[in-house]
């Protein structure tokens, strides 16, 4: 354990390489919809991580179609453990091909910015630091099982079915997904994302209004009936975030659309909104509706072993003089996914700093090499108490989620 003392000093002595690292890994853009860029940024991480790291004990590449592959690599433990971490980190990010033309990685003082440094180039760097830390100074860790995926920012379609797979092979699960000003996140919200589509009747809207059916006024109708689902004091929030219809002012609007976002922190108020849209009706019996979309994301609930692991982490901080919170996200990640299976999971291990998917999104470097060592500690703490956060992990047998 004195080994963990030293975690400070080495990581503090790699600033620069860790900083360099990190430079270098936003300069590959790698944005969700971008299937070349993907690849060549999967590429050269995966060749970043055989120079930082070796080459790993296995590994496994999924195609994603026409989105990002997935990348699951092995890093098994020197010492004795049979328990498995698994980590889970995203390779793309919401900005586009060309955004480095106008915003480049910048160092200064304390503070980098570059796109997608925040959300979440910074967290693999500082895990992948981590892991080399635990390895130079003879800390003991679990098995670890790297997961990289390339479509979280578009909720997963293609990585989804990978990293429930690998999760449940096991026991625990870390996400290097940005803090919340440093805080774990140990619960999020389920996401559900949906589309109300009105078919109406078009008609002359001067001459012959008793023929016309406006799917505008149905919508407007649906509109207001969603937005009084919200319920803050449960936590749930329904926003129409998009709306079209119509085609010209002197025309009754034939179709109008809604698109929906949802957001809920428990499984009742998943029901309830469900219910809601399934009894959506249009007020005129000429007109139509249906409802798209699903749940795009299940409710991450901080279950007993979820605490486990909060303590095993603040045991870590301790031991290195850090200060560590948790709370609780309105944003989804891959983590709820292994939540929803049962999986302890601690989220929000990454980099501290703000503005993720905005121009200004930056990290605090003096507190990514703190994350870097706290996640090393933390490794090290799991390894001698798997009994608390693992115990017969391996006999649960997962709900089934929802899929849509
Ligand atoms: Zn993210």
């Amino acid at each position: 354990m004195s080994n963990v003392e030293d975690l400070t000093a080495w990581v503090a002595d790699r600033r620069a390489d860790i900083v360099a690292d990190l430079t270098a890994y936003v300069f590959q853009e790698t944005p969700s919809d971008d299937k070349a860029l993907l690849d060549s940024g999967l590429a050269w991480v995966e060749n970043w991580l055989s120079n930082r790291l070796g080459e790993p004990d296995a590994r496994r590449q999924v195609d994603g179609g026409q989105f990002g592959d997935t990348l699951v690599l092995d890093y098994e433990t020197d010492n004795e453990s049979d328990s498995w971490v698994t980590a889970l980190a995203h390779y793309d990010t919401v900005w586009p091909r060309g955004t480095l033309v106008e915003w480049q990685p910048r160092l200064e003082g304390d503070s980098f910015t570059g796109p997608g440094a925040f959300d979440m180039k910074g967290g693999l760097v500082q895990f992948v630091w981590a892991l080399k830390a635990s390895k130079a100074l003879g800390l003991s860790r679990p098995n670890v099982r790297l997961v990289i995926n390339g479509d979280e920012e578009i909720g997963s379609p293609a990585s989804r079915a990978v990293i429930e797979e690998e999760v449940l092979r096991g026991d625990a699960v870390l996400v290097f997904e940005p803090s919340a000003n440093g805080a774990l996140k140990t619960s999020r919200k389920g996401v559900g994302i949906f589309q109300i589509d009105v078919q109406g009747l078009e008609a002359h809207a001067g001459l012959d209004p008793e023929s016309g059916v406006s799917a505008i006024d149905e919508i407007a109708r649906v509109i207001l009936k969603l937005h009084q689902q919200t319920d803050l004091a449960k936590g749930t929030t329904v926003n129409v975030g998009l709306v079209q219809g119509g085609t010209r002012t002197n025309v009754t609007a034939g179709r109008a659309t809604a698109e929906v976002d949802v957001r809920v922190s428990t499984q009742a108020e998943v029901h309830r909104i469900n219910t809601i849209l399934e009894e959506l009706k249009p007020l005129h019996r000429d007109a139509s509706l249906t409802v798209r979309g699903g749940w795009n994301r299940p409710v991450m609930s901080r279950s007993d072993l979820t605490a486990q692991l909060v303590t095993a982490a603040k045991a870590a901080a301790t031991q290195l003089g850090q200060d560590l919170e948790e709370t609780s996200a309105g944003g989804a990640s891959d983590g709820n996914f292994a939540a929803a299976l049962g999986l302890p999971v601690l989220d929000g291990l990454g980099a501290v700093g703000s503005g993720a998917h905005a121009r200004n999104e930056w990290i605090s470097v003096s507190e990514m090499l703190e994350r870097t060592s706290l996640t090393a500690a933390l490794l090290a703490v799991l390894n001698e108490t798997p009994d608390q956060w693992s115990p017969g992990r391996r006999d649960v047998v997962p709900s089934s989620v929802g899929r849509n």
